[in-house]
């Protein structure tokens, strides 16, 4: 599978679509999903071109794991529902078809805000 330019989280990277902007720096982006599931529902996405988890830790360079990996806890910092600062929340990665995932740019959901119950139905 190859990565497709015209998936709507590279429309929203390249700034041809409005997003809900939580937190930026050099390796991610966060924002907020717009249909949201829970209370809080943030996306974080790499900055680079990678499809899903899968394709991110074969090609991605160090610098670019670990920062998407902090970026998580910088964007939960940030929205009040990090371990450090208030009670926690729930992170996912959709991978595939199997795992439910329907933009093919990897991203990390972020649920909380409240207590988000089972984690798989
Ligand atoms: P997944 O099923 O893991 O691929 O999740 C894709 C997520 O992207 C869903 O939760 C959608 O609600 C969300 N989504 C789709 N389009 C947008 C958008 N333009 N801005 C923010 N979130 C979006």
């Amino acid at each position: 599978m190859t990565y497709d330019d015209n998936n709507i989280f590279a429309k929203i990277l390249r700034g041809e679509i409005p997003c809900k902007k939580i937190y930026e720096d050099e390796y991610v982006l966060s924002f907020h999903d717009v249909n949201p599931q829970k209370k809080i529902h943030a996306l974080v996405i790499p900055k680079g071109k990678y499809i899903n988890l899968d394709d991110f830790n074969k090609n991605a360079s160090e610098k670019e794991i670990v920062g998407l990996m902090k970026g998580i806890s910088i964007v939960s910092k940030k929205l009040g529902i990090s371990s450090e600062v208030a009670h926690g929340y729930r992170t996912l990665s959709n991978i595939s078809e199997h795992g439910g995932q329907e933009v093919p740019h990897l991203h990390f959901h972020i649920f909380g805000g409240e207590s988000v119950g089972k984690m798989v139905q």
